[in-house]
């Protein structure tokens, strides 16, 4: 194995071309401003082998997974996404070929989300894989969206489809009963390299009043909203959004709604407006060509300090979710 100076050189210098403020990763330090107006919006995210991805996974999607996670909470927050720092931590026995295959994957997302890789660190380590990227947006001075703004009667949207990323997992785990070909592989794609939604969170300001990426699942991530804000919320099962390959599934096994409700890693756009911007949310969702969809309303909590979400099937029944799915149905009033 090469130096950490000549891996650095080789495989990531490159990724700091084109970022002046990254000195080449010749320095100590880089230097990053937001552009007039703006100011810097900041996220780490540490994913470990093993644990947050399978030990076997691709370099090159772990790394873009690494980074997207991050450019998907920036971009709940309304950021446009600028540079990152990495840390990698890998076992003395990883070879370079790893590393380089790691680096294309930077490479690849690097262009197609305009961010520049502008330094981090390299050590080893006798355990698994660590790497830990930490990403720089920028929005509009003070004006980012955050989880605690949404009241009393806001309309609750969200981007693209829900739960394939839960039901690919199982899809790699090998407990998807009986799906096709085609879905199966649609599902898995969907785990291993989320979308973040880089376009739509920026647009979202001055429209959304609070926003959260799905990454928990979609009621835990709509509760974390509903906490903060202070506020309920129902949701229309029937109106959540899903994919042709989630519809298939469910069909064969029902129960997996559940696991597509709850289920997580999506890392699409969860956020709330004021009905009023229907319109608005419409028009963007069409001129940037992301799916975006209306699942329920927000409303007065009905046991203060306590918010709860409440998800009704076609029936107007309440689903409740255990961690393994729904349990039972009751009359929701
Ligand atoms: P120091 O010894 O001062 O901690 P390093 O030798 O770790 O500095 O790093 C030298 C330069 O290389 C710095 O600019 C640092 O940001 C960059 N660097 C180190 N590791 C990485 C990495 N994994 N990815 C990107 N840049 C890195
Ligand atoms: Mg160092």
């Amino acid at each position: 194995m090469a130096s950490e100076f000549e891996l650095i050189a080789r495989h990531f210098a490159p990724l700091a071309r084109d970022f002046p403020g990254a000195y080449g990763l010749l320095d100590d330090a880089a230097v990053i401003s937001a552009s007039p107006g703006n100011e810097l919006i900041v996220k780490t995210d540490a994913v470990v082998s093993g644990v947050d991805f399978p030990a076997d996974a691709a370099p090159d999607l772990i790394a873009r997974k690494a980074l997207r996670v991050n450019l998907s909470d920036l971009a709940a927050k309304g950021a446009r996404p600028r540079a990152y720092l990495l840390d990698l931590i890998m076992p003395t026995t990883l070879e370079e070929p790893w590393i380089a295959e790691f680096a294309a994957g930077l490479a690849r997302d690097q262009a197609e989300y305009g961010v520049a890789l502008i330094g981090g660190d390299t050590s080893s380590t006798s355990g698994p894989v660590v790497v830990v990227v930490s990403a720089f947006g920028e929005a509009p001075v003070r004006r980012i969206i955050r989880r605690g703004g949404a009241r009393p009667g806001d309309a609750i949207f969200v981007s693209g489809t829900i739960g394939d990323a839960a039901l690919g997992l199982r899809v790699l785990q090998g407990t998807m009963p009986g799906i096709t070909e085609d879905c199966g592989a649609f599902l898995l794609d969907r785990y291993r390299l989320p979308q973040p939604r880089t376009a739509l969170g920026p647009a979202l300001i001055g429209v959304a009043t609070a926003a959260i990426d799905v990454s928990d699942g979609l009621v835990a991530d709509l509760r974390h909203v509903c906490e903060v804000s202070g506020v309920d919320a129902i949701v229309d099962a029937e109106l959540v959004p899903l994919s042709p390959a989630a519809r298939e599934a469910i069909a064969g096994h029902p129960p997996l709604l559940a696991v597509a409700l709850t289920g997580g890693d999506d890392y699409e756009l969860l956020f709330t407006a004021p009905p009023s911007a229907a319109d608005r949310i419409r028009e963007l969702s069409r001129s940037l060509g992301i799916a975006v969809t209306h699942i329920g309303r927000t409303a007065e909590p009905f046991v203060a300090n306590s918010p709860r979400v409440t998800v009704l099937d076609a029936a107007r029944q309440r689903l409740a979710f255990t961690s393994e799915g729904w349990t039972h149905f009751d009359r929701h009033t």
